[in-house]
């Protein structure tokens, strides 16, 4: 059945009866004209949202129905996570051809609830309408958090850490760019889960709590030098990342090796990572490993903040690596 058959009141009363009533703190989710949620007693209200647009951030052939919900819904909950949030609903808005198979709708939008699920919040609703062509979706993420982790509170003397290994996205991107694989699926196994999947650090948000205070973070969605820039510009710093600290992924390398490509660049300028980018007063740091490391999660010392503006990479010796760019920008060509 297609869409147009189904109708748009038709896919809704599916949606809601797969999502059921979600929980707390969403007293009323989908059916009504807005949902209700209960405010939380303490702390701030975390809001963020994210598009994903066919052809823009994924192509078609590439990902499942499924696939594309939970790469959506991961993108707009790692803001959330690189505030020090943790996740209590979302929203998704849907433009779907109606020429699209009905089945495939229902699987998209199911699996935005079963990723917001994973990271303990609830599809709370929505808006759902023709798109000419492609597939567009816009998903709203609602978190609360404590203290916010913000973008501008880095300081000189800082350290520069980062969750995970980097450069597993841009490696995967060039096997789909390349052709060396047709689609998510084909992908190695160790790239493919995080293609898929891409995990918010909440795990890192939570423990993170425990700090004396809170960390200047970000989410390395355009790249990790890019985002770099973001905290050097709102923090009115400069910030020196030392490559050979970099934690490029395993993956990367075999992949980079094979495609006659530099694995640091793709770690350093690679987007869709969602790993975090923190900085913390050195006194600071031994406590941040050992939390973090608790939870599993890898943490590397990457650089440092000083004095100053911008964002410079150095080798070893202490010599700049020149980088034609720093990461992602929608607008710009390159
Ligand atoms: P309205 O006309 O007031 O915008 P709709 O008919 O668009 O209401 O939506 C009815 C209910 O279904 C609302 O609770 C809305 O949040 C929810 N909803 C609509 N589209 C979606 C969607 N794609 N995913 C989840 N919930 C949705
Ligand atoms: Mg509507």
């Amino acid at each position: 059945m297609r869409l147009h058959e189904l109708g748009e009141f038709g896919l809704i009363a599916r949606i809601a009866e797969a999502v059921g009533a979600g929980q707390e703190p969403v007293v009323v989710g989908i059916g009504d004209d807005a949902a209700v949620l209960e405010a939380p007693s303490a702390g701030y209200l975390l809001v963020t949202t994210d598009a994903y647009l066919e052809g823009q951030h994924f192509r078609r052939q590439w990902l499942t129905a499924s696939q594309i919900g939970w790469r959506a819904v991961g993108a707009a909950l790692s803001d959330i996570a690189a505030m020090g949030g943790e996740a209590l609903a979302v929203f998704v808005s849907a433009g779907l051809p109606s020429t699209e198979e009905a089945a495939f709708a229902e699987q998209l939008i199911c699996a935005v609830h079963e990723a917001a699920t994973e990271h303990g919040a609830t599809l709370a609703g929505g808006d759902t309408c023709a798109s000419p062509d492609r597939i567009y979706l816009d998903v709203v993420a609602v978190g609360q958090g404590q203290q916010p982790w913000l973008r501008s509170t880095a300081q000189p003397g800082d350290v520069l850490l980062v969750t995970d290994t980097l450069g597993g996205a841009a490696a995967a991107l060039h096997l789909l760019e390349s052709g060396t694989v047709q689609n998510a699926d084909g992908l190695p196994p160790a790239l493919r889960e995080c293609f898929i999947r891409p995990t918010p650090q909440f795990a890192v948000a939570r423990c993170l709590q425990q700090l004396p205070q809170p960390p200047c973070a970000i989410d390395i969605s355009d790249g990790l030098v890019q985002d770099a820039a973001h905290i050097a510009e709102a923090s009115a710093v400069a910030l020196t990342i030392q490559a050979a600290h970099i934690p490029v992924a395993e993956t990367c390398r075999q992949v980079a090796t094979e495609a006659g490509a530099d694995a640091l660049r793709w770690a350093l300028t690679g987007g869709e990572e969602y790993e975090l980018l923190l900085a913390l007063p050195r006194d600071s740091v031994e406590q941040a490993l050992t939390l973090v490391e608790a939870e599993g999660v890898k943490l590397t010392e990457i650089g440092f903040v000083t004095a100053g503006k911008g964002v410079t990479v150095v080798d070893a010796a202490g010599n700049e690596i020149e980088l034609d760019r720093g990461g992602w920008d929608h607008f710009a060509s390159y």
